[in-house]
């Protein structure tokens, strides 16, 4: 369509659309115009998307085409550039190691990887001779060419690699995600980096795209090396594999490392133990954790929120035990479709019994242990229970993803015209709790049924969706929160709305979670008497609000790194005497303090002045109270906030409201002196 074309047939001009974000305009170019012709003036701009699908610029552009730059920063881009530079990453390994031979190496989140079999580990000087080869290669500006080779071919240019000739041989077969970039679908391409001189200096089978030369690869470094098993097999001979991060610009490669660097600072697990949160033992296994006082003081805190939240909400506080005979979860569906997750069988005398792994299919009984009228509906149960997730050793991580989880788990029953009201009941309960926490920058994820090929797979009418998702979908937009869709991403029995919240340094963490279910209720054959005294099949709603109490107080840590809110410090108030003299006048007013109910410690310890106060800082106390020979004359203390600031000569009884009023606000700063005060 719309191409010139001369008498003799020979097309030589072509109109094609070049889109960008707000504008198309249609151009007439010659035949044979390729991306590079396009966008080749501008080097943030890596590749194209023509008709939809990311693209070498090298390609040619066909007749018709609607063509888009893909610039380095965007999604697509920065995959372009994180492959390219596993390519790159393996020249340098090949140059400087000759004889070793190539695994996979995919582009992942941040970055990328590539496995090698080498006669020994990778030392942190090699990594350092890599990186040094690496930047040679960027300098040496070599095209990537793309070639479709028969398989033949292939045998015969990687006969030195064996483990790709086992992709070549994959080829066309299901495969996992990792080794399908590496020789697409039924065609097999290769690529290849060429010298100055036209000869090849590097291939590598791929279906692409890359870079149009090595010299786009603005920001690189290599972060680390592991083993790892061929195709992830134990069985497999074992690979080292090389981790770096590659970036648009090195602006953005300073920012992800500082963000690292950062986020390593409020690691956890690092501040759970400096803390003396939790810690967790081999003895008890992992991802169970044991909570510390200081770690149960802020779980309970948590928990005394949340059961009181529910109970004013409108939920009753229910109770089920951890175990259960296997039969409840074939009836619920959980069994056989999340056997995966759940703890194998415990027999007893011939009985299979289940460690439980979900709370509902035990409320779904109390439920119905009764007739239910529509009077009573929405009918709301809550309880904190403990479920056991038989996560694998290789995902478990910290407090974040354990393998006992306490859930605030509820569900809401009610009737199909009560659905709207009760999902915009427990949006707004949940959005509280997480400011009420200290978490106020949110958006909304609305998971939904894939209406494609996997549509089978999902329970329910086509109409039941429709509606379900539209129900949710209102209520979502109607919080004035972004809203993102996530097609496909909704379990098989109905669609929900997460929420996901932002920490402190940008991250994003799936927080609390709105689901409905159209499972359960029919097959537990769950049913309330309606007005016209028919009997009905109510709507379930599981929610929960923190999510889990072992995950959530891990985001919280990462959040506040360590420097919680007063209300939830395990020590509110730590005394620090400048002399021994000096400390019964401050157990008097500790005294008064713990009257007001506020948790105070006297540091009596034979440390000096100047440690206690570091001690005090490393467990970021928010009120640091001293008292010296002044202080005690003027029956006051001096405090040190958790910024430095001090406010000297308090009287005693205004010290004791400022500390008990501030804790019982709740309020999630920090503490810091009057400005006049400095
Ligand atoms: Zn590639
Ligand atoms: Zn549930």
């Amino acid at each position: 369509m719309g191409a010139f074309v001369l008498s003799k047939g020979k097309i030589v001009s072509l109109t094609i659309t070049v889109a960008s974000p707000g504008s198309r305009e249609q151009r007439t170019v010659e035949t044979g115009t390729t991306g590079l012709d396009l966008f080749g003036t501008n080097p943030d701009i890596v590749a194209m998307k023509v008709d939809g699908e990311v693209r070498d610029l090298r390609a040619g552009i066909a007749d018709g085409a609607e063509v888009e730059a893909v610039p380095a920063a965007s999604n697509d881009g920065l995959h372009v550039i994180r492959h390219s530079a596993a390519h790159i990453t393996a020249q340098a390994v090949q140059r400087l190691f000759p004889g070793t031979q190539l695994g996979i190496g995919p582009a992942i989140e941040n970055g990328f990887y590539y496995d090698f079999r080498t006669e020994k580990p990778f030392t942190p000087e090699d990594l350092a001779a890599i990186e040094k080869e690496i930047k040679q290669i960027v300098r040496e500006r070599q095209p990537f060419l793309r070639r479709v080779i028969p398989d033949a071919e292939a045998a015969v240019e990687f006969a030195a690699e064996p483990f790709k000739m086992e992709l070549v041989d994959l080829k066309g077969k299901p495969q996992d995600a990792e080794t399908a970039g590496e020789v697409g679908g039924n065609e097999l391409t290769v690529y290849e980096n060429m010298r100055r001189d036209g000869s090849v200096a590097w291939r590598d089978l791929c279906k692409g795209p890359h870079l149009p030369h090595t010299g786009y690869l603005k920001a690189i470094s290599l972060t680390r090396t592991s083993a790892a098993y061929w195709r992830g097999d134990q069985a497999n001979p074992q690979l080292q594999r090389v981790y770096g991060t590659a970036w648009a610009s090195m602006d953005d490669l300073k920012a992800y490392q500082t963000r690292l660097e950062e986020a390593a600072k409020r690691d956890h697990r690092k501040l759970g133990a400096e803390l003396d949160l939790f810690s967790f033992n081999d003895l008890v296994g992992s991802g169970l954790p044991l909570f510390h006082p200081k770690g149960g003081i802020i779980k309970r805190a948590m928990e005394d929120y949340v059961r009181q939240a529910h109970i004013d909400n409108g939920f009753e506080y229910v109770g089920t035990p951890h175990i259960a005979k296997e039969d409840l979860y074939y009836t619920s569906g959980h069994l056989p479709y999340y056997g995966d997750f759940m703890f194998p069988p415990i027999n007893d005398e011939g009985q299979a019994y289940r460690l439980k792994a979900m709370n509902c299919p035990m409320h779904n009984l109390i439920y119905s242990s009764r007739g239910r009228s529509y009077r009573e509906l929405p009918l709301r149960l809550f309880e904190f229970g403990t479920v056991y997730r038989d996560e694998k050793s290789g995902v478990i991580q910290g407090l974040t993803r354990v393998r006992s989880i306490t859930q605030d788990d509820s569900h809401s029953y009610c009737t199909t015209e009560q659905v709207a009201d009760e999902i915009r009941h427990l949006l707004g309960f949940v959005l509280k709790l997480l400011r009420d926490f200290g978490l106020n920058d949110f958006y909304l994820e609305l998971s939904t049924r894939d209406d494609g090929k996997k549509k089978d797979k999902f329970l329910g009418t086509d109409e039941q969706w429709a509606v379900a998702t539209k129900t949710l979908e209102e209520v979502a937009l109607a919080s004035g929160l972004d809203l993102v869709a996530d097609p496909g991403g909704a379990a098989f029995y109905g669609p929900k709305i997460s929420v996901q919240a932002k920490d402190a340094i940008g991250r994003t963490w799936q927080m609390s979670t709105i689901q409905l279910d159209f499972m359960q209720p029919e097959r537990f054959g769950l049913e309330y008497v309606a007005a016209d005294g028919s009997h009905q099949q109510p709507v379930m709603i599981h929610s929960a609000k923190f999510g889990s109490i072992e995950r959530f107080l891990g985001v919280l840590i990462e959040h506040y790194a360590g420097a919680f809110p007063a209300w939830l410090s395990p020590v509110q108030v730590l005394g620090i005497p400048v002399a021994d003299e000096h400390a019964e006048h401050l157990e008097a007013v500790a005294a008064q303090l713990r009257a007001r109910g506020v948790r105070v410690e006297i540091d009596h310890s034979d440390d000096r002045f100047g440690k206690k106060i570091r001690n005090a800082a490393k467990q970021k106390v928010p009120f640091v109270m001293i008292a010296g020979f002044e202080d005690v004359a003027a029956g006051a203390v001096s405090f040190r906030y958790r910024d430095g600031s001090q406010q000297n000569g308090v009287p005693i009884a205004d010290a004791v409201a400022q500390v008990a009023s501030w804790v019982e606000s709740r309020r999630n700063d920090s503490p810091t002196a009057p400005e006049s005060q400095g």
